[in-house]
């Protein structure tokens, strides 16, 4: 429909691709010269794409083969159908569709004046399109080759009804004020930059954000036996050949090499490291299971083009583990893993309604036995169940070192995030050599699981402030209490304060800029803090503080002391 409305306004127009995607659609446009098309230009195109609407046009399919198609095409000047058409006949992958045999025929479908190249299906008329939106515009080029031309690309959506896509629209708008881009640089929490493209700079405020997961992480960690370690960054290529990397992964790595030409990659994952440092030590089946942590730096070679954010970058930090159990051990272990999981979710406030639990099983292409794979996903299926939990199986979707249980979390727009994911590996130890000696002295093999609760630091940070809208929870808030002196002979009152909230474990800073004190709340608003902390006459001298709570409005005056107190607490508990 797009493309027939832009033909009937760009008369010299090629047309080139135009799939369907998640939420909408595209068309690529190679405009003749000198045609500039903008979001000025949607509502008269959107205009002629009404017409084909309303004239109820019927799509009608008609399979030709090649040589009348490209003829056709040819004598339309429809170079990129040409060109299209030239890669089915020869078997080449085509747009979205990985075509691999060659194809003797090819389908057209029309509508109305208009004739497209197109596999189909189609719906049976044009009035069957209740309601159509134009969204943006971009440059993109012909199949991503960056020496071909560059084309316009149009992105818009449809729906059946008016009402529907007026939904769609609205929950658009809040997706953009939720943008955790635009949040991150209101809330002065990181930044990015051309120096170092791909990675955070992280500020003292978002730092402080940042280390209060890891702290949390640390925190449920130890009393769940969890054992903190620290591995390097850059390891030999030969690690890379054991583990598979340097075989399967090489091109999203960043490798250098030494000054003696010997190869080396900086870490894209944990795990090598762990099996390194685990292989250095002789462990007897008495200290398993053996729990390394790391909050762990890794670098990935993302292309530029698929960089979002905090949720895709080339430099981030995975709240990982590497757990080595003998067979006796998995089902308690993964148990614990999955409880884990739970709670850390809890503390944020995510219900069940917000978190899938999906269990990956076994892919067509996988290493061990069918007996292995039996116990594994049975195990799996158990601990999700021990721990009442509901969840979907995603047939053949598992590893194919071994089955997992991947956790998704559907944040207030209901976009699906990947978080963290619990999963069993028996090729490692094998690849590494992994040994613990057990009760018979002789050497068995231990199995490995890799688990991730939050994923990456950074991710988990980008879904946080966009499902919350940047309303932290009060233990996460870089600061969390403002004081606000009222004038500048409150100023030593306020810092007083401060001190007083400090002892108690409350971050606190005190607004003594010289601006007014609406001002100061308006700002102290935006930043989205929990507690704004009045300070005037009455309360410099009766050590009370002026409360606005940031959900509940205005709380009257509170004694300092008394206030602190409550409001450490809550903290250091992690209340929401
Ligand atoms: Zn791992």
């Amino acid at each position: 429909m797009l493309a027939a409305a832009v033909l009937d306004l760009y008369p010299g127009v090629k047309i080139s691709i135009g799939p369907a995607i998640e939420d909408g659609f595209y068309y690529d446009f190679e405009f003749p010269e000198g045609v500039t098309v903008t979001d000025a230009d949607f509502p008269a195109i959107e205009a002629a794409m009404k017409k084909h609407i309303k004239a109820a046009e019927t799509f009608e399919r008609e399979d030709v083969d090649p040589a009348t198609a490209r003829a056709r095409f040819l004598a339309e000047g429809q170079d990129y159908k040409v060109e299209l058409i030239d890669d089915l006949v020869a078997g080449q992958v085509h747009g979205d569709a990985k075509t691999t045999e060659a194809v003797d025929s090819v389908s057209l479908y029309t509508n109305g004046p208009f004739t497209d190249l197109c596999r189909g299906p189609h719906m049976p008329n044009t009035k069957r399109i209740g309601a159509v939106k134009l969204l943006s515009v971009a440059g993109a080029y012909w199949r991503g080759d960056a020496t071909r031309k560059q084309l316009t690309r149009i992105y818009g959506t449809a729906f059946f009804d008016k009402k529907e896509l007026n939904a769609y629209l609205e929950l658009l708008e809040q997706a953009k004020a939720r943008d955790h881009r635009k949040l991150g640089k209101e809330l002065g929490l990181y930044y990015f930059s051309e120096a170092a493209p791909g990675s955070a700079f992280w500020t003292p405020a978002g730092t402080r954000v940042f280390n209060e997961l890891v702290r949390l992480s640390r925190e449920m960690g130890d009393p769940r036996g969890y054992t903190e370690v620290k591995t390097p960054q850059l390891y030999d290529a030969s690690l890379w050949k054991i583990s598979g990397h340097w075989d399967k992964y090489r091109d999203d790595m960043f490798l250098t090499e030494t000054g003696d030409d010997r190869p080396m990659g900086f870490k894209p994952m944990n795990c090598p490291g762990h099996y390194e440092l685990y292989r250095q030590t002789k462990w007897s089946y008495k200290e398993l299971p053996v729990r390394f942590s790391e909050p762990g730096l890794l670098h990935r070679n993302e292309l530029s083009g698929a960089l979002h954010g905090l949720m895709r970058v080339r430099h981030f930090c995975q709240d990982d583990a590497h757990l080595f159990v003998t067979e006796d051990q998995l089902q308690d272990e993964l148990t614990a893993c999955i409880e884990f999981a739970k709670a850390t979710y809890d503390l944020f406030g995510f219900t069940d309604a917000d978190i899938k639990y999906e269990l990956s099983t076994r892919p067509e292409n996988r290493l061990g036995t069918d007996e292995q794979w039996d116990l594994a996903e049975d195990i799996l299926r158990q601990a999700l169940e021990s721990n009442g939990l509901e969840y979907e199986i995603g047939e053949g979707g598992g590893a194919f070192y071994g089955p997992k249980i991947d956790f998704h979390f559907t944040d207030s727009l209901k976009r699906s995030w990947q978080l963290g994911t619990v999963q069993i590996d028996y090729q490692a130890p094998e690849r590494f050599d992994l040994t613990y000696t057990g009760a018979d002295n002789a050497d068995h093999r231990p199995i490995v699981l890799h688990r991730a609760l939050m994923g990456s630091y950074e991710r988990f940070i980008g879904i946080l402030l966009e499902h919350t809208g940047g309303d932290l929870p009060l233990w996460l808030a870089p600061v969390q209490a403002r004081v606000l002196p009222i004038a500048d002979r409150h100023n030593d009152a306020a810092r007083a304060i401060a001190a007083q909230a400090a002892e108690h474990g409350v971050r606190v800073w005190v607004d003594d800029r010289t601006e007014s004190t609406g001002r100061k709340i308006r700002d102290g608003e935006l930043a989205k803090v929990p507690y704004l902390l009045v300070i005037g006459d009455r309360e410099a001298e009766e050590g009370t503080v002026a409360v606005r709570a940031r959900h509940e409005g205005d709380l009257g005056s509170r004694p300092a002391a008394e206030f602190f107190a409550e409001l450490g607490q809550a903290i250091a508990g992690r209340e929401r």
